[in-house]
Order: structure tokens, then sequence, then C-alpha cells
């Protein structure tokens, strides 16, 4: 079975992350569509900091839920299988899918990466590993002394190699996407039609999204939405289930993997 899966934040809000629409997103009374964007850290990346460590924090203390974990069963029991996932949180990661099996097309909350030059650092800010996952450990003295400097609560990062300003690695409002997460994405496509698409707690706004569902699925055959409400994509699915993804998707795996 070949199987493309696409998530965004439905998936993880059902662990405790607020998504960035609705109240529950806001943050001191900040509108997180205007935070999460070039502009905001130019004029104040202290701000912009003191907002990503708090909603580190609170993903380092959330725990995947029984979407992921269905997600991470589909993908068990399945040779050819590509997870997208808009979110930058870890919880994918921690219910057991690898790195080569997932593309986080906005990024790696826990990365921090140089503003203006190629260095990044992938430390996990105290996030628990990944099951298999090989670890950063940071047993060097450049490397932790990089760790202290990222992953310490007031201080505005620097970069290590020019001293710019150290920013989290996630795509921001108005950036490109990962040319280098694209390509996968596009080699998966490439790779052959899906036998089912899953897209799942996603508005599917992001006109990539609707493209990429359609185009492996072949025009919607096999395509399978869960989203307790209508989005642009739904016209084109073949089953709809609205339903949380944390309801939906145990049941949907169940059907699939048997
Ligand atoms: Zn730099």
């Amino acid at each position: 079975m070949r199987v493309l899966v696409l998530t965004g934040a439905g998936v993880s809000a059902e662990s405790g992350i607020p998504t960035f629409r609705g109240k529950d997103g806001y943050w001191r009374n900040l509108d997180p569509t205007k935070l999460a964007t070039p502009e905001a850290f130019a004029r104040d990346p202290q701000l912009v900091w003191d907002w990503y460590r708090e909603r580190r924090e609170r993903i380092r203390n959330a725990r995947p839920n029984a979407a992921h974990e269905a997600i991470a069963r589909l993908a068990r029991a399945t040779d050819e299988f590509l997870l997208v996932t808009q979110n930058v949180d870890d919880l994918h990661a921690r219910a057991g899918i690898p790195a080569e099996r997932m593309v986080r097309i906005h990024g790696d909350i826990f990365v921090t990466r140089c503003s203006r030059c190629d260095f990044s650092y992938a430390g996990r800010g105290g996030s628990p590993e990944p099951p298999g996952a090989c670890a950063v450990q940071p047993t060097y003295g450049r490397l932790r002394s990089i760790a202290a400097t990222f992953e310490k609560d007031a201080d505005l990062p620097r970069c290590p190699e020019c001293h710019a300003l150290a920013r989290p690695g996630v795509v921001w409002f108005g950036e490109q996407l990962s040319r280098n997460e694209l390509e996968r994405v596009e080699d998966f496509l490439d790779g052959g039609a899906c036998d089912v698409v899953i897209v799942a707690g996603t508005t599917a706004t992001f006109g990539y999204i609707i493209d990429w569902a359609l185009r492996a699925s072949q025009d919607g055959a096999g395509l399978i939405e869960v989203n307790p409400e209508e989005t642009p994509l739904s016209r084109f699915a073949t089953r709809l289930v609205r339903e949380p993804a944390a309801i939906a998707l145990p049941r949907i795996v169940d059907e699939l993997a048997n």
C-alpha cells in the first residue's frame, strides 16, 4: 500500500497545543499570525522569542494523542508512506514516525538557527527524544556553550559563527517553504499514485495542501478528509469524516491496516 498523510494544527490541538486561530491562540492579547512573521522578529525579537519559548515549553509538556499514535501505526503497516505535517511540534516524531518518513513543511520549533547564515542547532530544548532518534549530544565544549546559549530562558541567542540574531527554525508567514523539504514531497509524489491519502486537522487553506492531496490521490480517489468542519478540500474528498482526528483516525487506521 502506498499512503500519504497530511496533517495540520487540529491534530496537535487535541494534545493541548493551541492553534493560531481563535481565542486560544492569542498570547498576551497578541495575534499569533502577526507574531510568526519576519517583521515581528525585526521589530521585537525578544517578544517573539518569549512567545516561542513558551510554545516550546508547552510542547515539551504535551504528549502525542490517539491521532499521532494511529498515524505512526499506519506508517509501520505501510511499505511506502509519507507524512507531510504543517505542525512544528515534535509530537509525530515522539509517537514513532521516523524522520525519513516525515516532511515537516513548516520547520521544527526546537531548532534554533541563524537569521543570516546557514548555522543551525537542532537542540531539543529538553524535549523527550523520539524513539530511535539519534540525539544531538552537546558533549564538546563549543557545542555545549551553544546549547547553553540557545536554551537559556532570558537572553536573545546569537549565532556562534557570525553573531547575528538566532531565530526559531520555523517557516514564518510570508516566508518560502524549504526547497529541500519541497523536493522530498515532490519525490514521493513522482513515485506513483497513492492508494490512500488522508488529510487530517488542517483547514487546507494553503494551496499546496490541496495540490498535493489531489495529485497523490489522482484527483480524489481514496482521498479521506478528517476534520470537524468543512474545508476547501472537502468537495474533492471521496470520504468525509466530520470528527476530531483523535477519535476518527484510530478507527480509520484499523480499517486500513487490516
Ligand atoms: Zn550566523
